[in-house]
């Protein structure tokens, strides 16, 4: 389907949950979030049934998120019902990657098809500082399962923060050299934890590193190689170029809210609905899509719930 821009909307984010075993100090409060009655939450079913009906208004590629999706209760089971669905011609999921060494091979078995793991450091000690307590060595076990499991086309999101990454640019553009992965290089967004943050513009990458090859854009990133890579970089820049024009997407919060929009706070209750009247709630919500977010503009985000909340 299309919306007033004559946008196609081919692509659900689905967040499975607001709950994380990290706390990652531009995503979540360092106190967590309270753990809500499953009652608040969509259930394996709901889940599986929402994406049905957005499949049938022309969704094609379905990414969970969270939170953190692999702590999820069903995470499989959600998988499974969704990779079953006629017309999902792409599952993908995105992990802060701890638990992908024991969960990498279940995932690729119920149907997902790639992983975004999310890692902004390859320091020990940065990374327990910028996750709250996380351990590096879990998510380098994560991404060699991720590969022994036969995963291939996997990203790796890296939030870009002035005076705490930066200076690692060199070292991930060299991940991207030897391993055939994307490293994508996000611009850090004004919304919930993330407002008043280290904001580095991802040209930064591009400054640092002008040999870059550019290559033919995907979705919403600007891309490029290294001469002779293996792997390939990706910019994703919502502050300093933005994408709206391109946005193929909706989401849908684990409570079961639609957001048309990343940085709108427009929400679309979409529990208790199915069939035809849950359609109509998604149309609807597609309709609403705004033409663009104004963070650039104003320097916040409009949307009022977490990072953790929406699923990024
Ligand atoms: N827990 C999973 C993970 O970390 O990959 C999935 C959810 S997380 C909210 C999804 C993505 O959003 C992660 O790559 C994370 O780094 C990114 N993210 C969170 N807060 C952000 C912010 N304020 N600006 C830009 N990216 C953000
Ligand atoms: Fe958890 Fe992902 Fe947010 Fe980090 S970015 S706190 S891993 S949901």
């Amino acid at each position: 389907m299309q919306d007033a821009c004559a946008r196609d909307i081919t692509y659900l984010r689905l967040s499975v949950t607001d709950l994380c075993d990290l706390r990652c100090r531009y995503c979540m409060p360092a106190e967590g979030v309270c753990k809500r009655p499953h009652s608040e939450i969509c259930s394996v079913e709901e889940l599986v049934e929402i994406t049905r009906q957005t499949v049938a208004l022309g969704v094609r590629k379905v990414r969970l998120t969270g939170g953190e999706p692999l702590v999820r209760r069903g995470i499989l089971e959600i998988c499974r019902g969704i990779a079953a669905l006629e017309g999902v011609d792409e599952l993908c999921l995105t992990t802060n990657g701890t638990a992908l060494s024991r969960m990498a091979r279940p995932l690729r078995e119920v149907g997902v098809t790639r992983l975004n793991v999310s890692l902004d450091t390859l320091r020990p000690d940065r990374y327990a500082y910028i996750t709250r307590g996380g351990r590096l060595e879990e998510v380098f076990q994560g991404l060699k399962a991720v590969a022994e499991a036969g995963f291939s086309k996997t990203k790796l999101n890296v939030v870009l923060m002035k005076g705490f990454n930066d200076g690692e640019i060199p070292d991930f553009i060299d991940l991207s050299c030897r391993y055939p992965i994307e490293v994508r290089f996000i611009e850090l967004m004004p919304i919930g934890e993330g407002k008043n943050g280290p904001f580095l513009p991802a040209d930064a990458v591009l400054e640092a590193h002008p040999g870059l090859l550019p290559l033919e854009g995907s979705g919403v990133a600007r891309r490029y190689r290294s001469p002779g890579g293996r792997g390939t970089v990706g910019l994703i820049e919502p502050m300093s170029h933005q994408f709206c024009d391109r946005c193929d997407r909706i989401r849908v919060t684990a409570d079961g809210k639609l957001k048309p929009c990343l940085h709108s706070d427009q929400e679309i209750p979409l529990r208790g609905l199915t069939g035809e009247a849950l359609r109509e709630a998604i149309r609807k919500g597609i309709a609403a899509k705004p033409p663009r977010h104004h963070m650039a503009e104003t320097g916040r985000s409009d949307a009022t719930r977490n990072m953790n909340q929406i699923g990024g």
